[in-house]
Order: C-alpha cells, then structure tokens, then sequence
C-alpha cells in the first residue's frame, strides 16, 4: 500500500524534499544573511523613515550585513551617503548610484536598479519605508525578482514572520513568508523607531562603494517621465515626523478657514494634517492627507478639528500618543477614540486656544 502511495505520489509529482516553507530557512544555514535597504535622503541628510528601516533591518538577525542604497546626483547625494555611512554602526556599507535617472523618486529605473543591484548581491532581504517611494518602487523591483512583497510590516516576530495591519487598522495579519530570496518588505516607520545613535560612531563609519551602473542603462527605460515637483514652502516639521500634529476636517468648511489651524500649528510647533474630505473639498494639498489613502502617523499629540473619525481616517492616526478632538457632534466616532474630547464648535475653540496658548519661542 505504501509503495503504491509513494508511486501515486511520484507520477502525480505531488512531492517535495524540501518543503517551499523551508527554502529560506536551509539558505540561511549556509549563507550569512545580508539586507539592501532603499534609502531616501532630502538635503543631504538620510530621512528618518530610512533610519526605521534600518531599525526594522536589524530584527532580521545578528549577523546581518545591512546595506543602504542612496540613488541620485550631485553633492546632495555624497554628502547623504556620509551621513549614511556613519549614522549606525549596524550598517556595513553604503551603495551608491549616481545617475540623473534616479534623483527622482521613479518606479521604473529604481525598480531595475534593485534588479541589477540583487543579481549582483543576492540579498536576503529588501527593504523600504512604506512612503510613496516605498510604496512605489519595492512592489514593482518585486514583480520583476518574481517575489511577493509583504508590505506595511509593524511588527517583525522572527526573521521570515511579520504583522500587518488590514481591514484599515481593523484587524492585525500575521503573515510567514515561505518564498525565495529576496523576502521583500516594506515598514510602517511609526512602527519601528530610528536606532539609538551609540557615541563616536564616526570612527566605524560603513564603507561608501559607487554602483557599477554601466549596464543600467542599456536595461533601464520607462513610460513614466519625471515632469516637476510641487510643494509648499514651509518650516514647519514634516507631517511623517512631526511631534505635535493638528488636523482639520470638514467642518472647518473652507481653505480660508484653514488659515486658523496654520496659526495655531505655529503656536505649537505644529504640523498640520487634513481628512480626505477637506483634501477633497481642495481645502489643502493633498499631502496633507492622513489616512488610510493618506499617510500614516503616530505622533505624542493628535489633535482633530471638525474630524468626524471615519475608520479610514482612523487608521493613518490611532497610535497617536494622545489624541484631542473639537467636534460640535457628541456622537461623532473621533471620540471613541479620543483621550480628550471637548464636544464644542471649533470657530471658538481654535481662536481660543490661539489666544491662551504661550508665544512659541
Ligand atoms: C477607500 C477609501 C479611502 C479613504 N481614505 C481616507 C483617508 O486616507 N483619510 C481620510 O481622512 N479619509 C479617507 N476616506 C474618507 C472617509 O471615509 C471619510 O469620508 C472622511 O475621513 C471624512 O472626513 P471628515 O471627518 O473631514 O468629514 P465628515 O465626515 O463630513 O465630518 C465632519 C465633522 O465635522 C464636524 N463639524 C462640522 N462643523 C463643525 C464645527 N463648526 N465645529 C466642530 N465640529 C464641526 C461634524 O460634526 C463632523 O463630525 C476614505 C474613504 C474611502 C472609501
């Protein structure tokens, strides 16, 4: 009976020496684990939100050689790779690829450039933020490796397990990943805060290695074109990043209105945020947006104007520290979610705040 089983088995080909579950397991006996991160830098200067990669990279084991990729031209680029090279003494080198192609953020010469940059290093692991960079390159490098990517990660349990929110931060998925190499991820960076800088890392600076992109190009072309970049000049913190976030909703009714939040996000030291209504109703840009469609953001205080707290509103901001909502509405969601809730109109309560709040200095 068992060899007939065995036979059925063998002309069925329903048989395996290795389980798919085991393939990255078995590699990882054999091979040190290594991890390209894809950086993003503005100014100079590597973004936080590649610093919680980094902090995500490390989870995947001690002896992981982590690489950042910076992609770009110009001094911006060098003086970014510096700074990547000595930010954290987990990094063991920085790639960069020097071609005006890659200084802006498009999917398709970034995606090949991963492609080159995996068939040279066969990395273990990619990485990225889950910014609109992330967002829109790893997927696609991933297409092209053949290789499902696992994305919006907040947790990483062990090197091949992650959690995932889904049902817009209703539900958490854990998910194994049991594919070939490269296991591709992108991170929430709410998620994973940037490493603790140890003191004198400068002396463990990461070696810096220009890529060979000598057949990039003949690889490379694409059907998007970069054609400008549109943002608004401001000193305010990055709404990623910021401390301190204040979000207005519909009820602020118009783009004039928003002029209120701007003072009080001055007091403050603010960044400000919208719904996807307001964004909608072209009160403010949409990179204001916070939401499921929007971006993510776990700041130590949230505070909602006129936010009725739709659950895909709810999902860009729920691991807010503390959250405060003004809303005239006592039955409006936002409430069951607030720390602090002042059922009030929001014309009186913006000025007034504005108006008892310190000088910022
Ligand atoms: C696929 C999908 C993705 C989405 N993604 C996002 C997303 O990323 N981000 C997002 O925000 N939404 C998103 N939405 C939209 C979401 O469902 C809600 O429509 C939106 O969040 C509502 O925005 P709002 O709270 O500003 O407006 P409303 O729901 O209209 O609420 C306005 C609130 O203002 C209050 N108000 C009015 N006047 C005053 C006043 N004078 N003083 C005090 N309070 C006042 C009202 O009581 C009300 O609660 C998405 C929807 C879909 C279907």
């Amino acid at each position: 009976m068992a060899s007939l089983a065995i036979f059925r088995a063998l002309r069925n080909r329903r048989f395996s020496l290795i389980s798919p579950s085991a393939i990255p397991y078995s590699r990882s006996i054999f091979k040190l684990i290594s991890t390209l991160i894809l950086g993003e830098h503005e100014g100079g200067f590597l973004k936080p939100s590649t610093l919680s990669a980094v902090s995500a990279a490390s989870s995947f084991g001690k002896d992981n050689s982590i690489s950042i990729l910076l992609g770009g031209s110009g001094s911006d680029l060098q003086k970014a790779a510096l700074h990547a090279a000595s930010t954290h003494p987990v990094i063991s080198q920085v790639l960069v690829a020097d071609a005006n192609i890659l200084m802006h953020p498009l999917a398709e010469p970034w995606a090949d450039l991963v492609h080159l940059l995996q068939k040279k290093g066969a990395y273990s692991y990619i990485i990225s933020a889950s910014s609109s960079f992330g967002k829109n390159v790893l997927p696609r490098a991933a297409a092209i490796l053949d290789v499902s990517p696992i994305t919006d990660v907040i947790e990483i349990s062990e090197p091949y397990l992650f959690v995932r929110p889904i049902y817009a931060g209703n539900a958490l998925c854990t998910v194994r990943y049991t594919g070939l190499e490269p296991c591709m991820v992108t991170i929430r960076s709410t998620s994973f805060p940037p490493p603790s800088i140890p003191t004198a890392v400068e002396s463990s600076a990461a070696p810096i290695s220009q890529v060979d992109l000598s057949t990039f190009y003949k690889e490379t072309g694409g059907k998007s074109r970069w054609l400008k970049l549109t943002s608004q000049e401001t000193d305010r913190p990055d709404l990623g990043n910021a401390r301190i976030i204040v979000t207005g909703g519909r009820g602020l009714k118009s783009a004039e209105n928003f002029k209120l939040l701007d003072k009080l996000a001055e007091k403050l030291g603010a960044a400000v945020g919208a719904t996807r209504a307001a964004v909608d109703a072209n009160f403010v840009p949409n990179d204001l947006q916070v939401g499921q469609t929007g971006k993510i953001v776990a700041p130590e205080l949230y505070m909602a104007f006129g936010v009725s707290g739709a659950i895909q509103h709810l999902a860009g901001m729920r691991d807010s520290k503390v959250i405060v909502a003004v809303n005239k509405d006592p039955d409006a969601p936002i409430f069951q979610v607030a720390d602090y809730g002042l059922v009030a109109d929001l014309f009186e309560a913006i000025p007034e705040l504005i108006e008892k709040l310190p000088e910022k200095k």
